[in-house]
């Protein structure tokens, strides 16, 4: 089948014969199964390249130390060959780095991933060519390549955020971002450390760095609720029991908003129970750990306010209980914006390293940092003296790795002017104007709404599905209408609207990166519901894609 694919292909194509029928960009979750779909089940011709020297992506990048998921490993893992989940052992409920990219080595190896990646290769031109059909990928190796489809496999989470203060350059210390994290060993002992950035990765470090450094002074400009994630061993019954029905564990997966089963399931309304019904739920999805008190308490805690109250005073009680100076614990409790709205945060030990002697937090929400200095740091009050600083500020998320990439599309078009307000997608996965140009776990899909590796399957699946319909037809491209993107775009705001996100700045908005427009990225209705459009699209014959025959339209069509 997958010769004839390419025959046909070739033959409906009045094209020159493009270097690869598809660049793939990025080695992590994406690109290597997107790798694996498009050479090894259709036979195409597949060429991925990446930034970094190896695979991996975030779990190549975040190597800091108390880097781990916090989606549990026997869901957070691929699902595509059921002998590759059977056979991976997991050695603890929630994996560490180090353990998760060994994991993605071994898919490499196992599916002979390694010899159709080029390493240490960052793109940075993709330009539609409308005489050829074809995408003209460059790099900064000096390289251009051509191919029919161009699949971003360039991550959510993958371009660190410029820092906002001036000073990286001057500073003598040592410096490191945790989403660039060094090779080699960073020893923290006898050290006098600055972590800025209080977020999911500034949690998990400044848990460790506590421990091993003199002294270590957290900046702080947004609390956050962290909740416990009760990691430990894996448990060999529990994993055995889900290994017995993988598969069916995984399709019940799916058809769930976040693309996990959880031990409980969610109730409707956080309104609609006695309070001391409600402290029973939320004590019970404290104890289970992880996205339990998020996603299997009440379904309304993020679209009703009066709902959001009593988890996020449920949360800021069992905070203030982990501190043991009364005065510290309140600036260590949020107060600003509601319990959710920003991406759930899970710690273990962190509140512990506030009790410690050795760690001072420093509340920058009115006095910014304004600069780092040769010494240090610079905030509008003081001045600070360290060996070490360590940035855990975010990431330039969703909209970032793909713009960075200067793709520029059908009549010269240029994806950032024409996400200038904002992205604009067809499911998150094609735009109008960037024909054959798949955006894998794009803006306004579910995504980091997700359980990452089934949303990358799910949309490599989309994407392969797309590509072999184009070829069973002999067409040459696909993009979604005007129409069908618009419509998209105002489903995906109106959708934002009804819930409590847009009022609070965090990543999702596009709020935590200065001048960035501020827009809802996820589509936020679940990955059930989002499946079931996909796949009405995909049995509808694709009605909402504007599809072509040597340059000429063969059916335009209004979503
Ligand atoms: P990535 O893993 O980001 O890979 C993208 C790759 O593309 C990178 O290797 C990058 O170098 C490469 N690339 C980007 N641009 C270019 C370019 N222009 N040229 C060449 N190469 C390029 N999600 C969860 O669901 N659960 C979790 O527990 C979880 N934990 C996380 C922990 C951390 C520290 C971070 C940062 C994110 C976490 N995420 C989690 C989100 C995580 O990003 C995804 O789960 C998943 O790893 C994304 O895989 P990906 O292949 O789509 O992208
Ligand atoms: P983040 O959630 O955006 O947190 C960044 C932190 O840096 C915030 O506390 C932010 O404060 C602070 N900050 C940014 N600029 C600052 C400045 N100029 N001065 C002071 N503070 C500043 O980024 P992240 O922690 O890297 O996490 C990003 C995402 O990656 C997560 O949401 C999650 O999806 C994923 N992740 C997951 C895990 C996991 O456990 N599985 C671990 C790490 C990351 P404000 O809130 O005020 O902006």
């Amino acid at each position: 089948m997958s010769d004839t694919l390419i025959k046909a292909a070739d033959a409906a194509a009045a094209t020159p014969h493009p270097d690869f029928d598809a660049v793939v960009v990025g080695a992590g979750f994406a690109g290597l199964y997107a790798l694996h779909k498009l050479r090894d089940q259709l036979g195409l011709r597949v060429c991925v390249l990446e930034a970094g020297s190896g695979v991996g992506g975030t779990w190549y990048w975040n190597r800091y130390p108390g880097a781990r998921c916090d989606i549990e490993s026997i869901h957070y893992s691929y699902s595509f060959s059921n002998e590759l989940q059977q056979e991976w052992e997991w050695s603890e409920k929630f994996a560490s780095q180090p353990e998760i990219l060994r994991y993605l080595n071994h898919v490499a190896d196992r599916f002979e991933l390694h010899e159709d990646i080029t390493f240490d290769t960052r793109v940075d031109s993709v330009v539609w060519d409308d005489s050829t059909a074809t995408w003209q990928v460059s790099t900064d190796t000096g390289h251009t390549v051509s191919a029919r489809y161009f699949i971003s496999a360039a991550g959510n989470l993958s371009v660190p955020k410029e820092p906002e203060f001036a000073g990286t350059d001057v500073f003598t210390g040592e410096l490191y971002m945790t989403g660039k994290w060094p090779h080699h060993d960073v020893d923290f002992t006898g050290k006098r450390v600055a972590v800025i950035g209080t977020g999911s990765s500034g949690i998990q470090v400044i848990t460790e760095v506590a421990k091993q450094a003199e002294h270590l002074t957290v900046f702080q400009r947004t609390p956050t609720y962290a909740t416990p994630l009760r990691n430990g061993p894996a448990d060999p019954d529990r994993v055995a029991a889900i290994k017995a029905t993988y598969p069916e564990m995984r399709m019940a997966s799916r058809n769930t908003q976040g693309g996990i089963v959880f031990d409980r399931d969610p109730l409707p309304s956080a309104m609609a129970v006695t309070p001391e019904e409600r402290r029973r739920v939320y004590d019970d999805r404290w104890e289970l750990g992880g996205f339990h008190i998020s996603s299997a308490s009440f379904n309304d805690i993020v679209t009703d306010k009066a709902a959001n109250d009593t988890i996020s005073n449920y949360v800021r009680e069992r905070i203030r209980e982990c501190i043991n100076d009364p005065a510290l614990a309140e600036r260590l409790v949020p107060t600003t914006y509601p319990y959710g709205t920003k991406r759930p945060t899970f710690e273990a030990a962190y509140y512990d390293a506030y009790n410690r002697d050795n760690v001072t937090l420093v509340d920058v929400s009115d006095a910014p940092i304004t600069t780092l200095s040769p010494s240090g740091l610079r905030t509008a009050h003081d001045d600070y003296d360290f060996d070490m600083i360590i940035l855990a500020t975010g990431f330039d998320a969703m909209t970032g790795p793909l713009l960075k990439m200067n793709i520029t599309g059908r009549n010269g078009q240029r994806l950032a002017d024409k996400w200038a307000r904002g992205p604009r997608t067809f499911l998150g996965i094609q735009v109008h104007g960037f024909p054959n140009l798949f955006t894998i776990t794009g803006p306004q899909s579910p995504s980091v709404l997700y359980n990452m590796p089934l949303a990358v399957e799910d949309h490599v699946d989309f994407a392969a599905d797309a590509i072999t319909y184009l070829c069973a037809h002999g067409y040459n491209t696909i993009e979604p209408t005007a129409e069908a993107e618009d419509a998209w775009v105002v489903q995906n705001n109106a959708l934002a609207d009804q819930s409590l996100l847009p009022g609070t700045n965090s990543w999702w908005m596009g709020a935590n990166v200065p001048g960035k427009p501020r827009v809802c990225l996820v589509f936020l209705a679940g990955a059930n519901v989002y499946r079931g459009i996909c796949e009405d699209v995909v049995n509808g014959g694709y009605h909402e894609f504007s599809l072509t025959l040597e340059g000429q339209p063969v059916r335009e069509t209004v979503g």
